[in-house]
């Protein structure tokens, strides 16, 4: 074998790598489909080249139908895995009526009106169009992001809009390749065609632009799935999944920048914390009183401005910081959802019966701690339990500086 026989077999070898590493990522997240499309879109282009490349099948159309197909198939899942990645779930019309169409012309141009370079045309331009597409459907769609969701954008772009100028400035360069199949025909020996072939500007510029493209693709996209996965484990371990508010831990991260920040003063704390919630738990069950959490949740939720950050700080109880608020309209917005919560019904307690909850209110001192802040407003939620529950009460002492 030369040694550009050698490297032509690089491309199908780094895909499979790639067929491998996806699915390696899919078996140890299978929440994520979109691993296991984009592990079989790499697997059929080291198919497809490989079939191309070794001959086998020997026979030639059968040959050129079973790559095209390889190929083919190969763009349709990493476009559907692509999109997987970003969250664009819409069905894949004008990319299956393409590939269908790309197919439909390696056929006839094969079997009915033979011609290599018209076969070319057909799938190269076919997948520039399938990949341009789906690149600007994701840019349009609002779903690149982040800056590493633009790089890929780009790359992504550039991978489909390359199917066009590569081929429509490579193939002329070649004219062997006009007549390649009726020099087979008429008896060249096809050996010494094939290497012409191998060795025109078209299929080498192709190997290098396929290659250097492909990589780029699957390891931008892996850096991606990575962060990812990364990001699932960094949300599991901070958002409680009851209610979808932060937890304890959550609630630290977020807030201490916020804390730290002198234009984020002043700054409120709000706890709250559901009144006689066991005997909601004990009367109509432990799924009922999750109900009840959960629209809590909601309802604080629903009641914030962007910066503001609430957790639930576990079993019944919430905080709320709130920066850019006195302790005065903190007081203000406790009220506030105090008065909905109390006209809230939940299905799932019956008739009648109302959830109430009492709220401890601080403004924190310009020395003092997160945790010092949390444990005054705390002790005033106590307060507000012995006077009688469903009430707000501020703290009146906010330390001195
Ligand atoms: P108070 O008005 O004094 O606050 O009385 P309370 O009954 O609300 O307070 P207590 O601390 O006695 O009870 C809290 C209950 O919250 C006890 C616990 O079983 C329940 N709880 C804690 N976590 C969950 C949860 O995730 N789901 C449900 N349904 N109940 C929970
Ligand atoms: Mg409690
Ligand atoms: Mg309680």
């Amino acid at each position: 074998m030369t040694s550009s026989g050698l490297y032509m077999y690089t491309g199908p070898i780094i895909a499979l790598f790639f067929a491998l590493l996806y699915l390696s990522a899919w078996l140890y997240r299978r929440v994520r489909l979109y691993l296991l499309i984009l592990a079989l879109a790499f697997f059929c282009y080291t198919v497809a080249a490989l079939t191309q490349m070794a001959h086998v099948p020997a026979d030639a159309g059968l040959n050129a139908v079973l790559s095209g197909a390889g190929y083919t198939l190969c763009i349709l899942l990493l476009v559907k895995g692509i999109e997987g990645r970003f969250g664009e779930t819409r069905r894949e019309v004008f990319s299956l009526a393409m590939a269908i169409t790309v197919m439909l012309l390696t056929v006839h141009f094969y079997y009915v009106d033979r011609s290599l370079i018209s076969r070319i045309y057909a799938q190269n331009f076919g997948y520039g169009l399938i990949c341009t597409v789906a690149a600007l459907r994701l840019r349009f769609h609002g779903q690149v992001r982040t800056p590493l969701d633009r790089a890929f954008f780009w790359i992504f772009l550039a991978f489909g809009l390359q199917f066009f100028v590569r081929t429509a400035l490579t193939v002329p360069l070649t004219g062997e390749l006009a007549q390649y199949e009726q020099l087979l025909q008429t008896g060249v020996e096809r050996r010494q065609l094939l290497e012409v072939f191998r060795t025109s500007p078209f299929w080498q510029v192709l190997n290098f632009t396929i290659f250097i493209s492909g990589l780029l693709i699957g390891l931008l996209l892996f850096v991606a799935v990575a962060l990812d996965v990364i990001e699932d484990f960094r949300q599991e371990s901070s958002v409680d999944p009851l209610t979808g508010l932060l937890n304890r831990r959550g609630f630290q991260l977020k807030a201490e920048p916020l804390w730290r920040d002198a234009a984020m003063r002043p700054l409120s704390l709000v706890y709250c914390d559901i009144d006689h919630f066991k005997a909601i738990n004990d009367s109509f069950g432990h799924p009922a009183g999750d109900v009840v959490l959960h629209g809590v949740g909601e309802l604080l939720s629903g009641e914030l401005r962007h910066w503001d950050v609430a957790a639930r700080f576990g079993g019944e109880e919430f905080v709320l910081l709130l920066p850019r608020a006195s302790g005065e309209s903190a007081l203000g917005l406790a009220e506030r959802i105090r008065t909905l919560l109390q006209a809230t019904t939940f299905d799932v307690l019956g008739d009648g019966r109302k959830v109430t909850a009492s709220f401890g209110v601080a403004e924190a001192g310009a020395t003092e701690t997160l945790a010092e802040v949390i444990h005054r407003a705390d002790l005033m939620v106590y307060e507000a339990k012995r006077s009688g529950r469903n009430r707000s009460l501020l703290d009146p002492d906010t330390p001195a500086p």
